[in-house]
């Protein structure tokens, strides 16, 4: 399969406890004034252009070798972040319908190719929630 415009972004249970935006305070606001402004509230993902309010700033983690490394923002319009975070959408009892629709018009493909990748993720979820991770947030200090 292609890769994704739109993916799912789960994150492994053991890392639930950490919340980047909480860990930062007021320098998380700063950011995200700033990341969202640069791109002019543009989804990065699905070009959408939604009031501020709308615009969510998402994290991007790279989870390798018991590393959970922070390694960029994203400016994502509402709607492309509760896919990134389908699990917590599902609780949360968002549309998943209206969801997966945006998610496959974004990707241009089929549903099933969608609920393929999102099995893929699942199983992938899976794995990375029966280990440890430890923090890397290196990130923070190259965009100081
Ligand atoms: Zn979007």
């Amino acid at each position: 399969m292609n890769t994704l415009k739109l993916e799912l972004h789960l994150i492994p249970k053991p890392c639930f406890g950490f919340n980047l935006r909480n860990h930062l305070g007021s320098q998380w606001t700063k950011l995200s004034k700033k990341i969202r402004g640069d791109r002019n509230y543009i989804c990065d993902i699905c070009n959408i252009s939604l009031p501020k309010r709308n615009m969510h700033l998402h994290e991007v983690w790279d989870f390798t070798d018991g590393i959970q490394k922070l390694v960029g923002f994203e400016c994502v319009c509402h709607i492309c972040h509760s896919v990134h975070h389908w699990g917590l959408s599902e609780i949360q009892g968002k549309n998943m319908d209206f969801l997966l629709k945006h998610a496959c018009k974004v990707n241009n493909c089929h549903d099933w190719e969608f609920i393929h990748h999102i099995r893929d993720s699942a199983e992938i979820w899976e794995e990375r929630s029966r280990k440890k991770w430890e923090l890397d947030l290196s990130y923070m200090d190259a965009i100081k």
